[in-house]
């Protein structure tokens, strides 16, 4: 589903993926769990374009329902792999950034569900830092994000006022909201990113899980 022209939602019941289409190559923004792949290359085929023009796959971090497809598409494509340094390392040893602060019943549900939850290791080919630009969508700014995870980015683009969340945020009610809770690394590292996301003032914001917020101002929690 195109949300705003060149930006499409590719969606499952987990989780959120984002495709940028432009004329000189496709971006993909998170890669879903293990099996998305087929959806987004259904997606890319759909637009008229090919595997072969996904030239960047950008990972907000190494959580299994980001990244469980990226070994997959990176085969595919041959696409670009980029991401900050503390994600990057886990993503290259298969695991996530942090360990979640679960109880026993958590743990318990985790355990249950960890084949949803595992995902193949896979090389990423450059690292984002903090400030940093990539020629996309004009100029695509990495955001830094920490706090659901310790590497955690986000990306902004100034040109279309959008920001893309991976889950530093996720959208209730059209309302957005911190991450938070035992799956969260620190939340007062997940507050003051969310702060600094709020002070670009984006018009949409594009969260890993909920709803894409529009007119986004004003939709920060206080
Ligand atoms: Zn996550």
């Amino acid at each position: 589903m195109e949300i705003i022209p060149n930006i499409h939602l590719i969606t499952g019941p987990i989780v959120n993926c984002y495709l940028i289409v432009e004329p000189d190559g496709l971006t993909l923004i998170d890669t879903g769990i293990a099996s998305y792949e087929k959806k987004i290359l259904e997606t890319i085929a759909s637009l008229g374009r090919s595997i072969h023009d996904l030239k960047y796959i950008l990972l907000t971090h190494s959580d299994a329902d980001h990244v469980g497809s990226l070994a997959a598409l990176k085969a595919a494509s041959g696409a670009k792999v980029c991401t900050s340094a503390i994600e990057a390392e886990a993503i290259e040893a298969g695991f996530p950034s942090r360990e979640p602060r679960f109880n026993a019943f958590g743990k318990f549900v985790a355990r249950m569900m960890s084949g949803l939850f595992k995902f193949e290791p896979c090389k990423v080919d450059q690292i984002l830092t903090p400030g940093m630009d990539l020629p996309i969508l004009d100029r695509l700014w990495v955001v830094p994000s920490p706090g659901h995870t310790p590497g955690h980015i986000s990306f902004y683009s100034a040109a279309a006022k959008t920001l893309f969340a991976g889950d530093s945020l996720r959208s209730s009610r059209d309302e957005l909201v911190c991450s938070n809770g035992p799956v969260t690394w620190d939340e007062g590292e997940a507050l003051a990113s969310m702060r600094l996301q709020a002070g670009m003032r984006p018009r949409i914001v594009c969260v890993g899980h909920g709803k894409v917020v529009k007119n986004a101002v004003g939709k920060f929690p206080q």
